[in-house]
């Protein structure tokens, strides 16, 4: 009965706050396969299976790419491939999450090292930190380890963080920002209005930008009322004095609206997917022609 509770409550918890689930027998098949999970992830670590790739960020004016998403990837030796929302969630409950988001960074920083624009502007290297990590009072120091050791200046960091963490402990969120600012690392708020409480985030923490969830973007054609909502965001960030990236844009339609709207940065498919490392330099080096940027009042907003 104990077990049986113990499942029924994990998976309470993993639904979100507030939840109740009554066991089913379905909950055994799952906890069997989170612990073939589990035991795999701790040897995963050993054995170097997670890799990280890296998709392109656009300026939004001039389509030029402005810096990289580290995005990590698991190469599971039979399964192949997985995406992040196959295992990050099972990283914390095994006190392994600060060790992944460590490897992260430095990797992603060790990488961001190596690219050069064919015209020498700087590119940036962004990248996604869980909770757990950002809210430790060592987190902005340890990134300052990172930076030293990896020899990336901090102005070519930029650390996305979603609302939950500022939702849990925003004064130790808003530590941390203030430290990594200092540092001259960037923060920006990542899956911007996908939470409750978006707007007083931006009100007490002190970001450098935020990033439009994608949800939002796949509407803004067909629902009038999400494009007035997105365009009052962007409106909104730039009167604070913040940058948007929209991510997700995966159409000439969606990059048209955009860019008439005046988003500063873009990621999305119909650019590029993510790449590893290899694969950047190559882009790098060829520095492709880029897209012609729509004329601004074709477009209807
Ligand atoms: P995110 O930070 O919102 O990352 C963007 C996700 O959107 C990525 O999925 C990316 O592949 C996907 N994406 C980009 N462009 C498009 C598009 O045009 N259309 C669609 N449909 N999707 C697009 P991915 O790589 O599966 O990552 C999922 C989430 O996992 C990330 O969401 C992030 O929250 C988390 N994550 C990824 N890498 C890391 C990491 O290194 N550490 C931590 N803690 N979390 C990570
Ligand atoms: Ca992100
Ligand atoms: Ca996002």
């Amino acid at each position: 009965l104990q077990s049986c509770a113990e499942m029924a409550r994990a998976r309470a918890h993993r639904d979100g706050a507030m939840r109740y689930r009554f066991y089913a027998p379905d909950l055994d098949a799952e906890a069997k396969s989170r612990l073939a999970l589990q035991s795999e992830l701790r040897t995963a670590f050993a054995n170097s299976e997670f890799r990280l790739e890296f998709q392109p960020i656009l300026d939004g004016w001039s389509l030029e790419i402005c810096g990289f998403e580290a995005l990590v990837r698991w190469h599971h030796p039979q399964r192949g491939r997985l995406l992040p929302d196959a295992f990050i969630h099972e990283l914390e409950p095994l006190g392994l999450i600060e060790a992944l988001d460590k490897w992260v960074i430095e990797q992603a920083c060790l990488a961001a090292r190596n690219w050069q624009r064919a015209d020498h502007e700087p590119l940036t290297v962004a990248v996604n930190v869980s909770a757990h990590s950002f809210q430790r009072r060592e987190f902005a120091a340890m990134i300052d380890a990172i930076l030293e050791r990896t020899g990336l200046r901090a102005a070519c960091l930029e650390i996305e963080i979603i609302e939950s963490i500022a939702l849990e402990h925003p004064e130790r969120a808003a530590l941390s920002i203030d430290r990594l600012r200092e540092i001259g690392v960037r923060v920006m708020l990542d899956d911007f209005g996908t939470g409750f409480s978006s707007l007083k985030h931006l009100r007490q923490l002190p970001f450098d930008g935020l990033k439009i969830d994608h949800s939002f973007v796949v509407d803004v054609l067909i629902d009038p009322r999400d494009a007035a909502i997105v365009r009052a965001m962007l409106a909104l960030a730039h009167s604070l004095g913040l940058e948007v990236v929209a991510e997700g844009i995966e159409t000439a339609a969606q990059l048209a609206w955009f860019q008439a709207a005046g988003c500063d940065r873009l990621q999305g498919f119909h650019f590029h997917r993510s790449m590893e490392q290899q694969a950047v330099i190559e882009l790098l080096q060829l520095h492709p022609p880029v897209a012609t940027p729509p004329v601004a009042q074709d477009i209807v907003l």
